[in-house]
């Protein structure tokens, strides 16, 4: 790859092509064909006096794979065995270049994120759809074309080059939700400079660390977060040229920053995106730190290939929907699905200021008629507590389906939804080094409950076993996949997909260690049932060995939640000397439920009946699980509580 100016990215040389080009080995591809959903339109005349590429059409695309019903599945990996490659697909570069046809490219040649997000949209004569629909917090409402938005990202490039800023430079916001985000995140892009969002409730020394590590040159946030944040390490951030305030005019700015909106008021309003090599860095995410301290995972400009194939095929967007992602800004998902990926649709969407409430919630699904809802098991779970009454009090006939994704979603919970919206609730799987969705319940396919779904079009998966020391198996070089639908593996992809990470921040080594055998090790563990639905099984760290058995947590919490009393499960391996390892699961109860003996007892009975020798032994009750800022339980912490041990990085920690 060719790092941008600056950037310590040396974990990978080759590009994205050419690694998808590389030898299949032994291994079996399982990944799915079609990429129905992404909307398809009619050739467009050529723009600028350069012949748009071709458009994405049926094609083999558009053949099996696809169906849906179990048979359909068995016969697309009947014509897998064996052969190396994919039934109905024989080529998964070909998926890639099909959904980068679907795309236009710079008039000038060069693919920049910002301009197939927002410009492209005006060139096409879409300019007065609405693309940002922002609810402020006290329900006001404002909205943002797609031509407002061209204007506004054009000038908050011109204000970087204003303030000197060489693309390359990293620009962090530490915002909530709000359009600014939007702006500056895409304006940044536009700029080929490397956008990195994050959270806004950090501590200083998270944002610090975090900064820090990315080497800001440009920070964006609000007043508050600043003197709160900011102010006081200003000179420990040597490289922080310059911070922005979204909420102050000239008269109210701190000492040594600049007012965002007065500098966008006198910005120019045209702006030419420079060439961008689809392979310079574009974003810069932190993981959620659930296992240790977060890394800081490199993506670059090629990434929107998949975040628009990935979001029409995965969550079914169409041009004219209403999208909703209630990820936070600070996260991956909230720039990929929140940012990037709907608009690179044409879709609305939908920027909600306000914090989780369920009647706030609905109100905002029912009254902005959201037609796709991207979210996570957290909110599914806390909606579940407020009782299916409440839902049917809104009118959510315009959603089509639900997509939940950050942890597991257990079956319960999607039956729950299912029932509850009378909508498919729709599971799906990725992490911030994959940058886009990896594995999908897909709209029109069988929804399992409690399966991630199966591999998006283009993308490989294979589970590989892994030897006693937690690292997958090589024989004679090659990786070992697992083949019995009841053995548990490593869940891994092969590379190639356009946004998979081209590296951590400044830790090559721990880069290489990810890849094994030509395979990228996701450290998830998985089965895939006869049909190649994958199912999670735990974190590779979390995994329990007690008494010769592994258990993964996952199934136990699973189990637990199916219980009526039961809202949510944490479960961890304990320490004993017999086993090895002792099953103990943290409970949260619903409302209404009494935290005594006998229902702790009842529990323990109800979990021996599920599950039988692998059923937690220990029961404790606990409602307030640790958990992370994005949503997911931190059992290394239950763990680390449990044993007395120091608790690590906790940046990542949601306070209550
Ligand atoms: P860190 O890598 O710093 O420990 P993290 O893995 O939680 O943090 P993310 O990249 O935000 O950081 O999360 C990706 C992980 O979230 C996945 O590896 C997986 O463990 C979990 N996850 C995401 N989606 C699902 C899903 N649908 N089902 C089960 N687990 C999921
Ligand atoms: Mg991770």
């Amino acid at each position: 790859m060719r790092p941008a100016a600056g950037w310590r990215c040396r974990g990978l040389s080759r590009r994205t092509d050419e690694r998808a080009g590389e030898p299949e080995g032994t291994a079996r591809s399982h990944g799915r064909a079609g990429v129905e959903g992404t909307p398809q339109r009619p050739p467009r005349p050529a723009v600028g006096g350069v012949e748009p590429l071709p458009r994405q059409r049926g094609g083999p695309c558009a053949q099996g794979g696809r169906g849906g019903t179990p048979q359909r599945a068995r016969e697309h990996r009947r014509g897998v065995e064996g052969t190396g490659v994919s039934a109905g697909h024989p080529d998964r570069s070909q998926a890639w270049a099909l959904a980068r046809a679907a795309l236009d490219g710079l008039p000038g040649g060069g693919l920049n994120i910002a301009y197939e997000a927002v410009d492209r949209h005006v060139v096409h004569g879409d300019g007065d759809v609405v693309a940002l629909r922002c609810l402020a917090a006290d329900g006001a409402v404002q909205e943002h074309t797609y031509r407002d938005l061209r204007e506004h990202t054009n000038r908050f490039a011109a204000v970087l080059d204003g303030l000197g800023v060489k693309p390359g430079g990293a620009v962090f916001t530490l915002l909530g939700r709000g359009w600014e985000t939007h702006v500056s995140a895409l304006g940044t892009l536009k700029h080929a400079s490397v956008f990195c969002p994050l959270f806004a409730a950090f501590g200083p020394e998270p944002v610090r660390q975090r900064m820090l590590m990315g080497r800001a040159r440009v920070l964006v946030t609000t007043r508050e977060l600043y003197r709160r944040r900011i102010a006081g390490l200003r000179d420990q951030l040597p490289e922080l040229a310059e911070v922005l305030l979204v909420d102050a005019d000239p008269t109210t700015v701190e000492p040594g920053t600049r007012s965002w909106h007065d500098l966008m008021a006198t910005a120019d309003a045209d702006y030419t995106i420079p060439w961008t090599d689809p392979e310079s860095v574009a974003l810069l995410h932190f993981t959620s730190g659930t296992t240790g301290r977060p890394k800081g995972a490199l993506h670059v400009h090629d990434a929107v290939v998949a975040h628009h194939a990935t979001a029409g095929h995965a969550l079914g967007l169409r041009r004219g929907d209403v999208f909703w992602c209630t990820a936070d800004p600070g996260w991956v998902t909230g720039t990929s699905y929140g940012i990037i990926a709907p608009l690179t649709h044409g879709a609305t969407v939908v920027v909600d200021a306000g914090d989780f409430d369920a009647r706030r919630w609905y109100g905002v699904l029912a009254d902005q008629r959201v037609s796709v809802w991207y979210t996570a098991p957290t909110a599914l779970r806390m909606l579940m507590r407020s009782g299916a009454e409440l839902a049917g009090r809104y009118d959510l006939s315009a959603l089509r389906h639900v997509a939940s994704v950050g942890e597991p979603l257990n079956a319960e919970a999607v039956l729950w939804a299912q029932e509850t919206f009378r909508r498919p609730v729709l599971d799906n799987w990725w992490q911030t080094e994959t940058g886009a969705i990896m594995v999908s319940n897909a709209p029109g396919d069988e929804v399992r409950p409690g399966s991630m779904g199966r591999p998006e079009p283009g993308v490989e998966v294979a589970l590989l076993e892994r030897g006693t020391d937690g690292r997958p198996v090589l024989s004679d070089g090659q990786v070992v996949e697992v083949s019995d639908p009841r053995q548990v593996g490593e869940l891994a992809l092969r590379p190639g997909w356009p946004s998979m990470f081209r590296g951590y921040l400044d830790d090559e080594e721990r880069y290489r260690r990810c890849f094994i055998g030509g395979w990228y090790c996701s450290g998830d563990l998985a089965r895939r049932d006869v049909d190649g639905y994958y199912w999670f099984v735990g974190r590779g760290d979390d995994v329990i060995k007690s008494a010769g058995h592994l258990i993964g947590p996952f199934e136990v919490e699973s189990a637990l939640m199916e219980h009526p009393a039961v809202v949510e499960a944490g479960v961890i391996g304990k320490p004993d000397p017999v086993a090895g390892e002792l099953v103990k699961a943290f409970v949260t109860l619903r409302p209404g439920f009494d935290a005594d003996e006998q229902l702790r007892r009842e529990l323990v009975a109800f979990g021996r009946r599920r599950l039988g020798s692998v059923a937690p032994r220990e029961i404790v009750f606990d409602q307030h699980l640790p958990h992370t800022r994005s949503g997911k339980v931190m059992r290394r912490l239950l763990k680390a509580r449990e044993l007395g041990l120091p608790e690590g990085d906790v940046s990542t920690l949601e306070r209550q």
